[in-house]
């Protein structure tokens, strides 16, 4: 890429909303989930961080059961579930080939 294309793809885009921003990102779903959750820890913990501060939203509570839905195919792979909530989030890389491809690297 040159000079004036890395100029140009790194403008900020207007007008449109996070959501739309993410389901941009490219991605290599696998089948198999890279992620975690021990449900009797996550259950157990009254307000989990998780739940809002995954910026793809992939943890999502039942509300019938109280189990985390794990919604690994959004995953930014950003590490913030690995900060905030080791202790029930086992996060793996995901398989070779799999995952989120970033443009600027
Ligand atoms: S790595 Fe980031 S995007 Fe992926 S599940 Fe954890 S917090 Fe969410």
């Amino acid at each position: 890429m040159n000079e004036k294309s890395w100029a140009e793809a790194l403008k900020p885009v207007k007008n449109i909303s996070l959501d739309d921003r993410l389901f941009l990102v490219m991605r290599k779903i696998d089948k198999v989930s890279h992620i975690e959750v021990d449900q009797e820890k996550f259950k157990a913990h009254p307000d989990p961080e998780i739940l809002w501060v995954c910026p793809a939203k992939v943890y999502e509570k039942n509300e019938e059961t109280g189990e985390c839905i794990v919604h690994f195919d959004n995953c930014l792979e950003c590490g913030t579930c690995q900060v905030v909530n080791r202790e029930f989030v086992i996060w793996n890389n995901p398989n070779s080939g799999f995952g989120v491809t970033y443009r600027l690297g």
